[in-house]
């Protein structure tokens, strides 16, 4: 089994410059296109079940990951979901809620940013949580400046904290931060969380401070597409997918065009 998983962090509204705008009736046209073939949600849970041979899933399954708890996710992302019959996983970096800016969290995204009760609502509505960190450190680079690991560790356990305090959630599954990855830091995410998630943006990775073949990365065989993107096969979960090390789709990337997303998913069946 194939199972397409895509990654997005919610959308734009759309202005002129915009050469690829991803706003609210673009998300709509390619997750349209999944219901349409009828490719149904499935989680973490799911996928964990699946695993262990507890669960069947069903004839198309599709994830559907985010990643930053902006507000647009809790609205307008939500309502295209619930439109297509879909529920997301949302990986949150838990500064942004508690006003820690750093990383990717810029003072100008305050007011972009969701509340606890926001996700409460998410969560309620059937959505899956997992955890990316507090500040989201390029973990390439941080596995240098903290060689003892202590900062990685309070960002893992911190998050964990922040989720079980505001919603409940006792994390199990971690999305890592941007296209960076080190040995340091999948040690410590496979002692916390059953599942580790990768993003797929073009063929390449920052590894422990090298940049290498994302295909390497996930040992996949074969040449890189001709499209920017790792080998086909690197692009789906599987049921030899390492699960420290799961793919995930940009849709603003390489299946942005409503046929190339198109392609992904009948690349599934
Ligand atoms: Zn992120």
């Amino acid at each position: 089994m194939r199972i397409p998983i895509t990654m997005c962090h919610g959308v734009h509204p759309r202005t002129p410059e915009q050469e690829r705008p991803f706003d609210q009736a673009h998300l709509d046209s390619l997750l349209g296109i999944a219901a349409e073939m009828g490719f149904q949600s499935i989680n973490y849970d799911d996928l964990a079940a699946w695993r262990a041979g507890e669960k069947v899933l069903p004839p198309r399954p599709i994830k559907i990951d985010f990643d930053h708890p902006f507000r647009n996710i809790c609205r307008e992302c939500f309502e295209v979901l619930e439109r297509c019959g879909f529920k997301g996983n949302l990986f949150v970096n838990t500064g942004m809620l508690e006003g820690i800016f750093g990383g990717v969290y810029r003072p100008e995204l305050k007011e972009a940013a969701a509340t606890w009760d926001e996700l409460g609502e998410l969560l309620a509505a059937g959505w899956h949580f997992g955890a990316h960190t507090v500040t989201h450190p390029n973990l390439s680079e941080l596995s240098r400046e903290d060689p003892e690991g202590s900062r990685l560790r309070e960002e893992l356990e911190q998050c964990n904290q922040a989720l079980k305090e505001n919603l409940g959630v006792v994390a199990r599954d971690f999305a890592f931060t941007g296209t960076s990855w080190s040995s340091a830091a999948e040690r410590e995410v496979k002692k916390r969380y059953r599942f580790g998630r990768l993003w797929i943006v073009g063929a390449e990775y920052q590894v422990d401070r090298e940049t290498v073949r994302y295909a390497d990365l996930v040992g996949v065989p074969g040449p890189d597409e001709p499209d920017g993107g790792p080998p086909l096969a690197a692009r789906y979960i599987t049921e030899d997918s390492d699960p420290y090390r799961l793919p995930s789709m940009e849709l603003e990337r390489l299946v942005y065009e409503p046929e190339a997303f198109r392609r992904y998913l009948e690349g599934a069946l």
